[in-house]
C-alpha cells in the first residue's frame, strides 16, 4: 500500500508525509477512525514510507529492498498485531509445524496478509472474524489481543531491526486488547527500544486501556470527503447512488456491492415500516417479535439500518414542513414517505434522531444487541405511539 492507494485523506497524508521528512516520528501514534476511512490503509502506507530508502515527490520509491518486501508485507521489521481467537484453521496451521502453541496473531497471519492486500487494507473487524471463522461481532462473539500475544511480541522486539530503517508494530483495533497483555507491553510502548515505531489502528479509542491510550500521539481520522467518493465512485464505474449510503465510508460501500453481487440484497425499509406499524398501533408483542427478528442481522446490517432511518426520518421531517426538494429519497421510498411524513414534526424529530445514534453507537461498541434492541423499539414507541401523535 502506497499514499496514492489511499482514497482521499489529502490533509492527513500531507501531514504524514511532512512528519516522517522533516523526521519527527512519534515512537506511539494512535490513527483513530472508522476503517473504511483508511486507517489501517494509512498505517500500512506510513510504514512503506518511513522505510523506503528512495522517497521522492511524497512517495515511496515501490523497488528499494524495503519496498519490495512491504509488496507482500513480509518485510522483516513489519510486525502485526490483531484480534484473534482459537479457530480450528489456526489449530491446523500450528500444527502443520508452528513453533506455539498458543493462538497468536502470527497463527493467522498468512490469512491477513491475504486478506489485507486484496482489499488494501479496507477490511472490517466483522470481515476478517469471518475469513478466521470466529463468528458474528453483532452476537457478541469478537476475538481479543491477549497475553500470549503481547508476549510474542516482546519477544521479537528483544532483536534489532533487520538492516536500515526502523521496526514498524501495527497494533489493530488496540480497543481488543485485554489488561494482561497491555500490562506486559506497557513498558515498551513507554520507552520503545530504539528505532521501533507502534503505529495504532483504531476504531473506538475510548474503549482502549487509558495507561496505553495517554501514551500514544492522536491522529483523528475523518470520513472520506464528498468529492473523494463520488470521484472514487466514478473512477471505478460504480452506481452514483452508492454515494449517499456511504457515510464517507469505503467499507459500507464494499459491503453493498458484495451483498448485490451474492443476492443477499438487504432491504432496510420493511424492517423500518414493521418498527413504526407496531409503534403506532402500541403494539409490544409485536414489537419484542420486532427486535428479536432484528438482533439477529449481522453489524453491517444494523449499521445501515439505523444510516438509512434517519435518513428517512428526516426526509419525513422536511416533506412535512414543505421542503421536499432538499431530501435524498429512493424511488422505492416515495410513497411511504408521502404516507408517514404527517408523523414526524417539531415535536419528536430531534428525540427520535437521538434515540437512532444512541443505539447505533451501542451497537458499534459491541452492546448485547438483545437488550439495546428491545430498549431501543419501546423508547422509540413512546415518540410514534398514536397515543403520544394525538397530545
Ligand atoms: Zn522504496
Amino acid at each position: 500500500m502506497f499514499f496514492t492507494d489511499i482514497i482521499g485523506q489529502e490533509n492527513i497524508k500531507n501531514i504524514l508525509r511532512e512528519n516522517i521528512d522533516s523526521g519527527r516520528i512519534a515512537h506511539a501514534q494512535l490513527f483513530e477512525g472508522k476503517s473504511g476511512y483508511g486507517t489501517l490503509t494509512l498505517a500500512i502506507a506510513y510504514a512503506r514510507y518511513l522505510n523506503c530508502e528512495n522517497r521522492h515527490n511524497g512517495e515511496a520509491c515501490g523497488v528499494c529492498k524495503s519496498c519490495y518486501a512491504m509488496n507482500t508485507l513480509e518485510h522483516p521489521n513489519l510486525h502485526f498485531v490483531f484480534p484473534s481467537n482459537k479457530t480450528k484453521k489456526a489449530e491446523m496451521m500450528y500444527n502443520d509445524g508452528s513453533s506455539t502453541s498458543k493462538v497468536v496473531s502470527d497463527s493467522y497471519i498468512s490469512y491477513w496478509r491475504k486478506l489485507i492486500l486484496s482489499k488494501k487494507g479496507y477490511i472490517t473487524e466483522q470481515e476478517w472474524y469471518k475469513t478466521i471463522g470466529i463468528g458474528d461481532v453483532s452476537k457478541n462473539v469478537s476475538g481479543i489481543i491477549g497475553r500470549a500475544d503481547a508476549k510474542a511480541l516482546k519477544e521479537k522486539l528483544i532483536y534489532k531491526s533487520i538492516g536500515k530503517g526502523y521496526k514498524v508494530i501495527i497494533i489493530w483495533l488496540p480497543e481488543r486488547m485485554n489488561i494482561e497483555a497491555s500490562n506486559t507491553l506497557l513498558k515498551e510502548f513507554e520507552e520503545p527500544s530504539e528505532m521501533t515505531v507502534y503505529l495504532f489502528v483504531s476504531e473506538n479509542s475510548s474503549a482502549i486501556i487509558p495507561t496505553v491510550l495517554s501514551r500514544t500521539q492522536q491522529i483523528n481520522i475523518p470520513p472520506i470527503k464528498d468529492e473523494d467518493i463520488k470521484y472514487y465512485l466514478q473512477k471505478n464505474k460504480l452506481d452514483d447512488n452508492l454515494f449517499y449510503q456511504s457515510q464517507g465510508d469505503i467499507n459500507i460501500i464494499n459491503s453493498i456491492i458484495d451483498k448485490k453481487e451474492n443476492n443477499e440484497n438487504f432491504s432496510f425499509l420493511p424492517i423500518f415500516q414493521n418498527l413504526m406499524r407496531c409503534c403506532y398501533t402500541d403494539n409490544y408483542l409485536k414489537l419484542i417479535d420486532w427486535s428479536n427478528d432484528f438482533s439477529t442481522l449481522n453489524r453491517e446490517e444494523i449499521k445501515s439500518f439505523f444510516y438509512n432511518s434517519m435518513r428517512i426520518l428526516r426526509s419525513c421531517y422536511i416533506t412535512n414542513i414543505g421542503l421536499k426538494k432538499l431530501s435524498v429519497i429512493y424511488p422505492e421510498e416515495k410513497l411511504f414517505i408521502k404516507n408517514f411524513a404527517p408523523y414526524i414534526n417539531d415535536k419528536n424529530i430531534e428525540n427520535l434522531i437521538s434515540i437512532f445514534e444512541k443505539c447505533f453507537l451501542d451497537i458499534s461498541r459491541n452492546g448485547n444487541s438483545k437488550v439495546v434492541m428491545s430498549h431501543f423499539a419501546l423508547t422509540v414507541c413512546k415518540h410514534i405511539s398514536s397515543k403520544s401523535i394525538r397530545k
